[in-house]
């Protein structure tokens, strides 16, 4: 038996308002010349508000950073390319947004000193050096992204992250304050992510009792905050966040299931986002997870929130092969949630028939 040696992110700052002492954090990481880079969600685009917040300096530079959808690889080269050709080098690459604006700043930060292209680095511990300084900050609570090893790409061949020692964050800052005006759907949807992840870890094969205490921990949170209250208030979004953080410790050391699997394929082909992806394909998902989704039907009842229905209607048999051919390259998760026999149980007709079902 190997056990894992896993990195975590080196330092955490939490509290509402600390985002107020990024300016202070970032100091000591500044080097000569070379700028701090912003990634900032497009969803801040037109709040001026907020982006004066942000403590630019010198040479800094803010990006509006397109997450309309989850990270190419591509996108992360010609902002890392551009980087290196306008600076040569940069002090730090901070990520201010949901999912995909924190695994973009972890991506571009390693491509600032690793050759080649993203794509050489899908897949696990490829990456052969440490990237510039990075920092998370989550505008949105559910994903775990703060604190995973690694971050989720599309490539041209493959949606895989780059997982490695060198992907976890150097710093994130927890500012619930931050994720209070997440939209009502949004805020449900990764939340939502953050439920399954708990639900996939706690029953999976993989379970001990370092995953277990975090998985509770967070699954617990996200009953209070999206079933056991009455209204959102600013306990939900510091519950929700610490429910993220914590939701994403445990699969650090253990791993998601099918959910995850299958959803990876939808948002392959189709281009579905993570959280809502996972909401589709854990809706159907009862003979797998029984009290789980049970329990996932009144939050979205409660939450007054519509989960799409059909989307695989009409699709031909070679989009149902790929979607299938990806979700099965997911070895780790089957076997997390079925057991090391998962391939005799989960049979590319009986994957067929659940991708039907979505
Ligand atoms: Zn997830």
């Amino acid at each position: 038996m190997k056990f894992r040696n896993f990195k975590m992110v080196d330092y955490v700052v939490y509290g509402r308002g600390c985002f107020e002492q990024l300016d202070e954090i970032l100091a000591p990481h500044r080097k000569e010349g070379a700028p701090m880079v912003f990634l900032l969600d497009h969803f801040f685009a037109n709040d001026n508000a907020f982006k004066a917040r942000i403590p630019l300096r010198g040479n800094d530079i803010l990006v509006d950073a397109d997450v309309t959808h989850e990270p190419k690889t591509t996108y992360v080269d010609k902002i890392a390319d551009d980087l290196k050709a306008k600076f040569g080098t940069v002090s730090g690459v901070i990520g201010i947004g949901g999912g995909s604006a924190m695994d973009l700043a972890k991506a571009v930060s390693l491509m600032m000193t690793n050759p080649g292209k993203a794509h050489d680095y899908q897949g696990w511990d490829l990456v052969k050096n440490p990237g510039v300084y990075k920092v998370g900050i989550p505008t949105l609570s559910g994903t775990g992204a703060e604190v995973s090893r690694t971050t989720v790409l599309t490539g041209p061949t493959k949606k895989l992250g780059m997982n490695s020692d060198f992907t976890p964050f150097d710093q994130i800052v927890l500012d619930p304050e931050l994720i209070k005006n997440a939209p009502v759907n949004q805020r449900f949807y990764t939340g939502m992510d953050c439920y399954i992840h708990c639900i996939e870890s706690l029953q999976g094969t993989y379970i001990n009792a370092f995953s277990r205490s975090y998985g509770e921990k967070a699954l617990e949170l996200c009953q209070e905050v999206f079933l056991n209250k009455k209204q959102w208030d600013e306990e939900s979004d510091e519950q929700l966040m610490m429910a993220s953080y914590a939701g994403g410790m445990s699969i650090a050391y253990s791993q998601v299931g099918v959910a995850h699997a299958v959803s990876y394929g939808l948002s392959y082909l189709l281009g579905t986002k993570h959280g809502i992806g996972n909401c589709i394909v854990f809706n159907h998902l009862e003979e797998f997870y029984p009290e789980g989704v049970k329990e996932f039907h009144q939050m979205v009842k409660q939450n007054g929130i519509d989960i799409p229905v059909g989307i695989t209607k009409g699709l031909t048999d070679e989009q149902f092969n790929t979607m299938i051919d990806v979700s099965l390259g997911m070895a780790p998760l089957w076997e997390n949630a079925l057991g090391k026999d998962w391939k005799e149980q989960m049979t590319r007709e009986r994957l067929r028939a659940l991708y039907e079902r979505l």
